[in-house]
């Protein structure tokens, strides 16, 4: 299936199934915002206590904070966004449809690596195994040809971008000739800046008010409660202050599902170090986040970093985790140095001296900040791509199955009684009573036995149990493994022990000490 098909299908699932739904759903959704479900909620919630247990539980010197959305206007003049958090857009005047300029060139850079893997596919089929890709792909022509062209427009699109040149970008679109996808017409206006923070106004009078913005990012919360943290913590540096929450940014184009979205959440650590350590610490946090996403057992050969060639002016080193989805290699967390900029710009805007005093060394400085920045949605995608199949069975039906981590899964344990009569009822009632303090149980009496696990394996459920009527003479269920579909008897008083250590976030941690 084209993996384009099996995105569409991902995205029908998670509203099928509870997971995401458009928001306000009602009322025909609203752009790139969605809601999650009862099952999308549980399955987030997981994805963000493993990630504060490993940042928070793990570290003696993290400690987490939970800052408010609005902050005072001079925290985003102080960081640069009202002055530089920017997209380059363009609109088509025959659609009335508006681009990223950046993102059409991109796509256009993708459309002549497309060519080449095309060229170099019709060559595999021709020669056969005889086959030599990387030769082909340094002699032959066409390809040759085509890898210029794309080398030579990347080095100009770079350029416009570093030196923030619009005129040259909306030149480099008329003159790649890109057509608007939806007119087909080549009918572009200027490209002009756009700032992607969302304002809004505090105050109770129109006259009384005063603009403040609904934060594009959590990290800012981090950088002005530096002071109040190390003060009343007493923290001694290196350290980290963690936080997870909303963060808002007003995207043009708004794609690929909760991959891209105007209302979103961040799992952000800002880790305060000595100046001149950082570079030490940067690769050091690049193992310790890969190691946290490979943890989830989704195989190595599905990640890669990717550094950035163009570093903000003042970063000194920068990374990207992507993660195979559908639509190719995505960014789902970026590793930051920032240098002491932020909390420099806090202490000039704000007159506040935002220090460090080294107890050893009797000196006073400014920390260096790494920074791991990761978004829940991107992380939820990323899980629920990986984990989607439609499986064939060996009896020719069909399943589709998500394969969650055990410890992600909404509901872990679902308890189905055989019949809705006899007893049975109750005596799964019972089981789930005796389990539902220590994993998420759910009873389902509904349908035949077939289709209840079918439902569950739906949402991912590791684990079914079935209570027939020998239940209840010997006091033992049939427990089903998702994966396999294998099928035990086992005594109820052993399902606690069997089932616990694989389904708590506990299970992910161990995996990373
Ligand atoms: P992109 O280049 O894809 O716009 P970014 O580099 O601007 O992302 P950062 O500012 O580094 O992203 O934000 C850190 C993380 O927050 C990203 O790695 C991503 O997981 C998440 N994120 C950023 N923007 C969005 C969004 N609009 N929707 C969902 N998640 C987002």
């Amino acid at each position: 299936m084209a993996q384009e098909d099996v995105f569409k299908k991902i995205v029908s699932h998670c509203k099928e199934y509870g997971f995401v739904f458009p928001s306000s759903d009602i009322y025909d959704g609203l752009g790139a915002v969605y809601d999650y479900g009862q099952n999308g909620v549980e399955l987030k919630n997981n994805i963000k206590q493993y990630w504060w247990q490993s940042m928070v539980l793990l570290h003696e010197n993290i400690v987490g904070i939970d800052a408010a959305i609005f902050m005072h206007p001079t925290t985003w003049k102080a960081s640069g966004h009202v002055d530089a958090f920017n997209d380059p857009l363009i609109d088509n005047r025959d659609s009335k449809k508006r681009y990223r300029a950046d993102v059409l060139i991109e796509d256009q850079l993708a459309k002549y690596d497309e060519k080449i893997d095309k060229e170099v596919q019709k060559a595999a089929k021709r020669f056969g195994d005889s086959f030599d890709e990387a030769q082909f792909r340094a002699t032959n022509a066409r390809v040759l040809e085509t890898a210029a062209k794309r080398d030579a427009l990347h080095e100009r699109f770079a350029k416009a971008l570093n030196d923030v040149n619009l005129e040259e970008l909306r030149q480099i679109i008329l003159d790649e000739e890109i057509v608007c996808p939806i007119s087909g017409t080549r009918n572009w206006t200027e490209v002009r800046q756009f700032n992607l923070m969302f304002s809004t106004e505090v105050g109770s009078t129109a006259d009384g008010a005063s603009k403040i913005y609904l934060r594009p990012e959590t990290a800012q919360g981090i950088f002005v409660n530096y002071l109040n943290v190390q003060k009343t913590g007493r923290m001694k540096l290196p350290f980290g202050i963690a936080q997870i929450g909303k963060a808002f940014r007003n995207e043009i184009v708004a794609r690929q599902f909760i991959f891209r979205m105007r209302e979103f959440e961040q799992m952000e650590m800002q880790f305060f170090v000595k100046p001149g350590t950082e570079l030490d610490w940067f690769p050091q946090w690049k193992k310790t986040r890969m190691a946290w996403h490979q943890a989830l057992g989704f195989g190595a050969e599905n990640y890669r970093f990717h550094d950035h060639d163009k570093l903000a002016h003042y970063a000194n080193a920068a990374t990207d985790i992507e993660f195979k989805m559908p639509f190719g290699f995505k960014e789902v967390e970026g590793i930051h140095s920032r240098t002491n900029f932020d909390l420099s710009q806090h202490a000039k805007y704000s007159g506040k001296k935002v220090e460090y005093f080294d107890p050893e060394t009797n000196e006073s400085f400014t920390p260096y900040v790494i920074e791991t920045s990761i978004g829940v949605d991107r992380m939820f995608l990323s899980v629920m791509c990986h984990s989607y199949e439609e499986q064939q069975l060996e009896n020719g039906e069909t399943r589709v199955v998500l394969h969650l981590p055990a410890a992600l899964a909404p509901v872990k344990l679902a308890v189905l009684p055989l019949v809705k009569k006899d007893g049975l009822p109750e005596k799964a009632q019972e089981i789930i009573n005796d389990l539902r303090f220590h994993f998420n149980c759910k009873y389902e009496e509904k349908d035949s036995i077939g289709k209840r696990y079918r439902r569950q394996d739906a949402i991912g459920t590791p684990f079914c149990v079935t209570v027939d009527h020998d239940t209840l003479q010997d006091n033992m269920v049939t427990l089903r493994y998702r994966d396999t579909m294998e099928q035990r008897r086992v005594p109820i008083s052993e399902l606690r022990s069997l089932i616990e250590d694989q389904v708590t976030i506990t299970s992910l941690l161990k995996k990373l000490i």
